[in-house]
């Protein structure tokens, strides 16, 4: 199963623009299968913990205000090479640099109003899963 798995968030700026189903078509169609599903809003707590790797940062302040200003999607999908293809899919962090055809550059407003999370790793994508997932919210 290692490689297989990814994590994702529809970010508070696409769920207020309605992409939710625009954004999840575009994972389908890609060839992701999703394993869990939910929509919800984070505390500022908690997005502050699951950005915590980020605390250094001079951005951190403001991505743990916006992550936690609406409703987000989280999701862990399934596909061979997960992670590294769920990164070429989403594109760049700044969708001013993000390839045609990718989820950033269609429906983020900025590098930090990015429409999406990506998991960077198959070790996060397993701490970012268990975050928001029980086992019994997993199919
Ligand atoms: N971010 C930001 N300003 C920056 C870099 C990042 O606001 O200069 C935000 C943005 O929402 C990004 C998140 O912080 O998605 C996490 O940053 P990371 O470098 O991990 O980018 P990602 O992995 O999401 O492409
Ligand atoms: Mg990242």
């Amino acid at each position: 199963m290692l490689g297989n798995r990814t994590f994702t968030m529809i970010k508070p700026d696409a769920v207020a623009k309605n992409n939710i189903g625009n954004i999840l078509a575009m994972i389908n169609n890609a060839g992701f299968k999703i394993i869990a599903l939910k929509y919800t809003q984070l505390s500022r707590e908690q997005a502050g913990t699951f950005y915590e790797v980020h605390k250094e940062r001079p951005f951190y302040t403001e991505l743990v205000e916006f992550m936690s200003s609406g409703p987000i999607v989280a999701a862990i999908l399934e596909k061979n090479n997960a992670v590294a293809d769920f990164r070429t899919l989403i594109g760049a962090t700044d969708p001013a640099e993000a390839a045609e055809n990718t989820i950033r550059k269609k429906y983020a407003e900025s590098k930090g109003k990015n429409a999406v999370h990506g998991s960077d790793s198959d070790e996060n994508a397993q701490i970012e899963g268990s975050f928001f997932f029980s086992g019994l919210e997993r199919f």
